[in-house]
């Protein structure tokens, strides 16, 4: 995102809290004191909601800035937050992610709970892990750890002891990477390894402060008496470790805000559930309760596409979803391409963001957005060769840039510096090491320079919104930002899997590597829930653009190699047929034969043709409609005194509950039923459609 182009993503930097607000957010904005909830799709404002409801709160006297702590999941959405909320005016306010907060509360009341016994922090877990499964015969290939090291951080965060895991994994089905007593005996093995060397692991962090706020009063005490006030943004990825620690924040009281959206639920493989939100208003039966419905970020191309793809949701989360409505000026079509192979798809992928670039749209405001980070190299080089700059994920790791250390060195030892006017005396202080006038040739030369360039950009951002900012207090922001890893933004292409670009937007966006296998993941197969949790994945994705939205995938990993990939199946429904991308390739095309409206390719077999699809691809059975089918044959058989299948066959009554045809005409549109079922039986499946819609 571009802060340079657009000063504040939420409005001009002196906007008020209420400025530009619809009835519903303004009544989450104003509500009192006290619980809200606020479950809403995807670009309906909730985070503009809880900032400006925290700059509202702050603004009328309630809470003190310093009283209120507003949490979320990653560092880069923190730093979204407090950007937002000191352009509101409202500085001084916690924004932080549930371990950054931990973090910063343990360390404060450690010594009083624990003693002076110090402690480590262990950022990475895999060689204690290696060793614990070393010890328990275990795995220990780099693959095997990663998968030990995900079971233990699910566990933790779940709640769940090494001693409760194996009942744990057989009552959730859990697929586990080894025998669930083995991976208990790892887990148990690491607890003891890790706290013999006195370390304490990120989950550690979150259950040790919610220990000593629980078990000790004055800990709780002093804490309530600092914080009052408790927002969560993406409230439904909270996993139940987290809301321990939030529910030991507020002890027996209720001011909390919290903000969501179920159908973007993406980290229940890390433990995260939707419950909570979905539960809140039961919790707290007198909380306000707003539902947000209008996109203000969308096109309504981008809207109606993101709306199919959730419509065709199925399980306990999707029951929660709204419907969008674009609030935007109509843009383009979102656009499918097909690709023989991967760096055809990338090549083909950069050349259009250069293109881009050349008529004016900010390198800042596209993004590539792909399933797995391994996706990304592909990205990187065909961006290098067409001469486009690129950040990958963000740019977390901005601050450890040699040139960006040399840039803020250079700005410390300035001291006071020229004096005068900020912007100027960086440009004047970054120019000896590499800030040119032109970018200088060469992608190396050219990324360094974005980064001091996105350090002058943050100097713009800073002094448009505070003019008072001096150079110490730009080196301290500054240093603020490397702590909470939260980069500026430099000038260039972003790259990032789906699950780092939550609650992101840009104006364009790229989603690649679009097979299936890769989007839903391989291992997501054959588990309906794992299934929907990557539709969801693909829904966040979708809904990060603003206007211009290009969705492709390649038939084969690389050149040469057999073209025997499928386009994801979450595609289906979202091609248009007259797209030149739902055409059946040529190699695979038998004439004008009917395909499978699912992979494309040629139907072969009665049971094919009637269903529209290959046996092996995905069925979309609307699996009650279908129960509510087979009921209604059977009275109608009975009534008939015929055998059911006379009334219609298994197949075909599989057919209408996948196609679920809204007319006559699409009813014996399906082979098998012809005028005279239709005559019969038409108005009765209709209707059943119908009612299941
Ligand atoms: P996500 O679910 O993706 O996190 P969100 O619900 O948090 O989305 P925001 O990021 O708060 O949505 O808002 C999306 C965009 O719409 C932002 O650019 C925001 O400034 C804009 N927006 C929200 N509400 C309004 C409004 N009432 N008028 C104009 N613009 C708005
Ligand atoms: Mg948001």
């Amino acid at each position: 995102m571009s802060h340079r182009t657009r000063p504040c993503q939420d409005g001009a930097v002196t906007a008020d809290a209420l400025d530009a607000l619809d009835d519903e957010q303004r009544a989450a904005v104003t509500a009192p004191r006290g619980p809200v909830c606020v479950l809403a799709g995807a670009g309906t404002g909730k985070t503009r909601t809880i900032t400006r409801r925290i700059a509202h709160l702050v603004r009328s006297g309630h809470v003190a800035p310093g009283q209120v702590l507003a949490v979320t999941f990653t560092a880069r959405a923190a730093g979204e937050l407090r950007t937002r909320l000191r352009a509101l005016g409202a500085d001084g306010v916690q924004a932080r992610t549930f371990h950054a907060a931990a973090l910063r509360q343990l360390r404060y009341f450690w010594p009083r709970v624990v003693g002076d016994e110090p402690w480590q922090l262990l950022e990475g877990k895999l060689r204690v892990v290696g060793q614990a499964a070393a010890r328990a015969k275990a795995g220990t290939d780099q693959d095997a750890l990663r998968d030990l090291a995900g079971e233990i951080e699910w566990a933790k965060a779940s709640l769940i002891t090494a001693e409760d895991y194996p009942a744990a994994v057989v009552k959730r089905h859990r697929d586990v990477p080894a025998p669930a007593e083995q991976v208990a005996a790892v887990y148990a093995g690491y607890e003891t390894l890790k706290n013999r060397a006195a370390m304490l692991d990120f989950d550690d962090l979150l259950l040790h402060t919610a220990a000593a706020l629980e078990e000790h009063a004055s800990v709780a005490q002093e804490f309530r008496d600092r914080y009052r006030c408790f927002v969560v943004d993406e409230y439904q990825d909270v996993t139940p470790l987290q809301q321990r620690l939030l529910d030991a924040w507020l002890g027996d009281r209720d001011d909390l805000t919290v903000v969501g959206d179920a159908n973007q639920t993406i980290y229940t493989f890390a433990g995260a559930t939707p419950r909570y939100l979905l539960d809140f208003p039961r919790r707290f039966p007198d909380a306000v309760l707003v539902r947000l419905q209008r996109d203000y970020r969308s096109t309504p191309q981008v809207v109606a596409a993101a709306n199919t793809l959730i419509s065709a949701a199925r399980g306990r989360i999707a029951g929660s979803r709204l419907r969008l409505i674009g609030q935007l000026p109509p843009g383009p079509d979102p656009d499918f391409a097909e690709h023989d192979d991967e760096p055809a798809e990338a090549a083909a992928v950069a050349t259009k963001i250069k293109r881009m670039i050349a008529e004016g749209t900010p390198a800042a405001e596209i993004a590539v957005l792909f399933r797995i980070n391994a996706q990304s190299e592909a990205y990187e080089q065909a961006l290098t060769e067409v001469g486009v700059p690129f950040q990958v994920r963000g740019g977390e790791r901005f601050f450890a840039r040699p040139e960006v250390r040399r840039a803020v060195s250079a700005l410390r030892v300035a001291g006071q510096g020229p004096g005068g006017d900020l912007v100027a005396a960086v440009r004047a202080l970054l120019a000896p090491i590499g800030l040119i006038e032109e970018p200088p040739p060469g992608a190396n030369a050219r990324a360094q320079w974005e980064s001091l360039l996105a350090i002058v950009g943050l100097a713009e951002e800073l002094a448009a919104v505070r003019p008072e900012t001096d150079l110490p207090r730009f080196v301290a922001e500054l240093q603020t930002r490397a702590d909470a890893a939260h980069p500026p933004t430099v000038q260039g292409v972003t790259l990032a899997s789906l699950h780092a670009a939550k609650g992101l937007e840009w104006d364009v966006v790229f989603l690649v590597g679009l097979v299936d296998g890769t989007l839903p993941i391989q291992h997501a197969d054959g588990d309906d829930e794992a299934v929907e949790e990557e539709r969801r994945l693909l829904y966040v994705g979708l809904t990060r653009a603003r206007r211009v939205l290009t969705l492709s995938w390649a038939l084969a990993r690389s050149p040469g190699r057999g073209r025997s990939r499928r386009r994801s199946r979450f595609l289906y429904g979202l091609i248009p047929d007259h797209h030149p991308a739902s055409r059946i390739p040529a190699s695979r095309s038998g004439g004008a034969k009917p395909r499978c409206r699912i992979c494309g390719a040629p139907l072969i077999g009665a049971a094919a043709m009637k269903l529209r699809r290959c046996a092996a691809c995905p069925s979309d059975v609307d699996l009650e409609l279908l129960d509510r089918l087979k009921q209604w044959r059977a009275s109608t058989a009975r009534q008939q005194q015929v055998p059911a299948y006379v009334v219609f066959t298994d197949a075909t009554l599989t057919a209408i509950a996948e196609q679920r045809p809204a007319d006559p005409a699409a009813l014996v549109a399906i082979p098998g039923i012809g005028a005279r079922k239709l005559d019969r039986y038409g108005s009765a499946v209709l209707a059943l459609v119908t009612d299941a819609r």
